[in-house]
């Protein structure tokens, strides 16, 4: 029961509560000690007095008894030889006072409670007084009534001998009392020592009890201690699930709370952390990050597919209906594509308005499937601030492992897609399709086109374009291409994205635009009236040293700044629309001529190209092809013409390769026209032979 209490006791009291006892117990312990030594050593004197006191006492009664009777004997034969009475008389005072102190120390050690004497030896020490004293008496007696003779053979006859047995008997008495008195030292001496050992056993065993106590308690310090160091270490070490214990003592278990509080805070913080890394804020879908973690998986094991989505003129619905507007339709079309993607497959927000789904273990089969339920999803009617929109979107789709394994790799496939499926007016594009970039993309590194830049590998030919008002060559679009030295002449499309992605194109442009600044020159100094246009992508309109590099060259080489005309696609001005739209000011300002490429493909509408400081407009080749066939592209571009007559805008039909597209463009006052029809790109150095060659050359000034 107590060990049960004290065990309880060890669990649940405070750590002050155990120091407190451990010390207390060591102090009583202590304490303990001492007042039992002190009492020991008390009992000692004690008994030490006892043992010595009586013994003495008696022993000197039994001395005092025989020297008296001795004494009362020396009298009496004094008595013996004194003839004259009168001298007698005060030796009888005397032997009367000795008789009687002989009788009183007798009569003291019979009444003396001895362990000594037996009742039986006082009894026979008694006797012989008594019997000693008649004699004694008698002896007297004698001496008066009978005289000095008598009286002496009276004395020795009886007197004497009782006297001698009185003496021997009290004699026996006193050794007997100091043999006892030995016997009792060394009874003391021996409990002395006995008290001696007591506490030379005792104080080591309280040094044990008082060691083993403190062990027991800084071991119950200790171990709970130890506890709380060992979970402080599961947390430290992100182990936030392991269970946390109650703790014993009340300090413990404020400890325990107290870590147990702070893990908590610790993973709603990393949650919110993570959440911050992880989760798109405004549509609490997943971000980039962590869908490209997710695909990095994905990939590395089964097989599956990608599904890059975009909106379709997302830009300027943002710029024209606001931005507190755009970003509900974000969220909105994350429900959408919520509702209709199922675990395990994940829809993520890659930014802007690009969204992705990672659609693991599905095949084209399934693919073409989920696409039409995402299309179907999306184009049905939003209403958002009580106005009715409809949104189109496009897909790029990538499968892995057969188009790729590399995340980053994938995604720039599936973006590919989608601009070929903008391109192409299509809801959606595989990038399969594009096998060659593929291949490209693995050939073109970084390193390979700084190298192509060095060694001049690129090489920039020139593609006629058409004035049909007067049917003369009004000016040239500069087309790069990469002169591989081993794989030949290498297309754009195949690098100049990478270029784009990887921030090469700021090296390129520089360098093509000071080319096709120099041949400008040459031309106007030929008296060749050819405006030179070149592509500008978004990185280059971006980047204001842009501005100041076209104008020093113009400068530089005296060619009228309206010689020099600059393409830009819609898309490269969505990137940053404000800075896009300043510099393009900029570039009016200089005299430079501005060129709104493959019109239609992307998202811009032409009250929003109003707004540009621009001169011209490339219809894309998508709606040119056929056009004369096609009531609905005939429709489109016979409209945009008629716009942007209104606009002040000239306009150019991309792509022109059949002579009735040509006459149709013709009939319908289209400004310019370019295409395989008229001209295919050609090198520089053949240009003049071209044209001299089609009659349609340029006219000289
Ligand atoms: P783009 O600016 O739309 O250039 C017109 C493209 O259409 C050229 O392709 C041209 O060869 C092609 N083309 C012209 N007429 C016809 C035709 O009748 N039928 C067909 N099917 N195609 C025709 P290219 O040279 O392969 O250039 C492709 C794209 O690469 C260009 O499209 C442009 O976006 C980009 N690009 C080319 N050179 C440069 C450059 O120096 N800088 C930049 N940033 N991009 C460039
Ligand atoms: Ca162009
Ligand atoms: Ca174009």
């Amino acid at each position: 029961m107590i060990g049960f209490t004290l065990k309880r006791f060890a669990q649940f009291a405070s750590i002050r509560n155990r120091l407190i006892l451990a010390f207390s117990a060591l102090l009583g312990l202590l304490l303990a000690l001492s007042v039992m030594t002190s009492h020991r050593l008390e009992t000692l004197g004690a008994s030490m007095h006892e043992f010595v006191d009586q013994p003495a006492r008696l022993a000197l009664l039994a001395e005092r008894a025989n020297q008296q009777s001795q004494y009362a004997a020396i009298q009496l034969l004094r008595l013996l030889q004194t003839p004259d009475r009168d001298q007698r008389i005060p030796l009888y005072a005397q032997m009367d006072a000795a008789m009687t102190a002989s009788d009183a120390a007798i009569a003291s050690l019979a009444h003396a409670d001895s362990r000594a004497y037996s009742q039986s030896q006082i009894a026979l020490a008694t006797e012989l007084r008594q019997r000693y004293g008649a004699l004694f008496q008698e002896t007297v007696e004698l001496i008066e009534i009978q005289g000095l003779t008598q009286a002496r053979a009276h004395f020795e006859q009886y007197t004497d001998p009782a006297l001698n047995a009185l003496l021997d008997e009290t004699l026996r008495l006193t050794e007997r009392q100091q043999a006892l008195m030995n016997l009792e030292v060394e009874h003391f001496e021996q409990s002395a020592t006995a008290t001696r050992l007591q506490i030379v056993a005792i104080t080591p065993s309280a040094l044990v009890l008082g060691a083993l106590l403190a062990l027991l308690i800084s071991r119950s310090i200790v171990i709970p201690i130890g506890e709380a160091v060992a979970v402080a270490q599961t947390i430290a070490a992100g182990n936030y699930n392991e269970n946390i214990p109650r703790g014993r003592s009340p300090e413990m278990q404020v400890l325990l709370r107290a870590l147990a509080l702070m893990r908590k805070n610790i993973v709603i913080r990393e949650e919110r952390i993570t959440r911050l890394a992880y989760v798109d804020s405004l549509t609490n879908l997943p971000n980039r990050a962590h869908f490209m973690e997710a695909l990095a998986t994905a990939s590395a094991g089964e097989h599956g597919a990608l599904v890059i989505l975009n909106i379709d003129r997302f830009a300027p619905i943002n710029n024209a209906l606001g931005h507190a507007v755009g970003d509900r339709m974000l969220s909105e079309i994350a429900a959408r594509l919520l509702a209709c993607v199922a675990a395990p497959h994940l829809v993520a927000r890659l930014g802007g308005d690009e969204f992705v789904i990672l659609y693991e273990g599905s095949d084209i089969s399934a693919i073409s499937g989920y696409i039409q339920m995402i299309l179907d999803a999306l184009r049905r009617p939003m209403r958002l601030d009580g106005q009715r929109l409809d949104i189109d979107v496009s897909l790029g789709v990538v499968f892995y492992p057969d188009d790729g394994n590399d995340p980053t790799a994938l995604l720039r496939r599936a973006d590919l897609a989608i601009k070929a499926a903008k391109r192409r007016h299509d809801s959606y594009a595989f990038a399969e399709e594009f096998e060659d970039v593929v291949q490209h993309e693995q050939l073109t590194l970084l390193g390979e086109m700084r190298d192509a830049l060095v060694r001049n590998e690129f090489v920039i030919h020139y593609q006629p374009k058409l004035n049909l008002a007067d049917a003369r060559i009004s000016g040239v679009e500069a087309l790069l291409r990469w002169q591989h030295p081993l794989r030949g002449l290498i297309a754009p499309d195949l690098f100049i994205p990478f270029a784009e992605q990887t921030g090469f194109i700021r090296e390129i442009t520089p360098w093509l635009i000071r080319e096709v600044v120099s041949h400008a020159t040459q031309w106007w100094r030929d008296g060749l009236e050819i405006v030179a246009s070149v592509n500008i992508s978004a990185l280059d309109l971006l980047n204001p040293a842009l501005i100041t590099r076209i104008q020093q060259l113009l400068i530089q080489t005296s060619l009228p700044a309206e010689m020099l005309c600059l393409e830009i696609t819609e898309s490269a001005l969505m990137d940053d629309p404000e800075l896009a739209h300043t510099h393009l000011l900029a570039l009016a300002g200089l005299g430079v001529k501005l060129s709104i490429d493959d019109y239609g493909a992307g998202n811009a509408s032409l009250s929003y190209v109003r707004t540009l400081p621009v001169h011209e407009l490339k219809i894309d080749r998508s709606f040119i092809t056929q056009v004369d066939q096609q009531r609905k592209s005939a429709a489109i571009v016979r409209s945009t013409i008629v716009l942007c007559r209104e606009l002040g805008l000239s306009v150019v039909a991309e792509g022109v390769e059949t002579a009735s597209e040509l006459d149709w463009l013709k009939i319908n006052h289209c400004d310019l026209a370019q295409g395989f029809g008229i001209g295919r790109p050609m090198p520089v150095h053949e240009l003049y032979g071209w044209l001299d060659i089609t009659h349609t050359g340029a006219q000289e000034r």
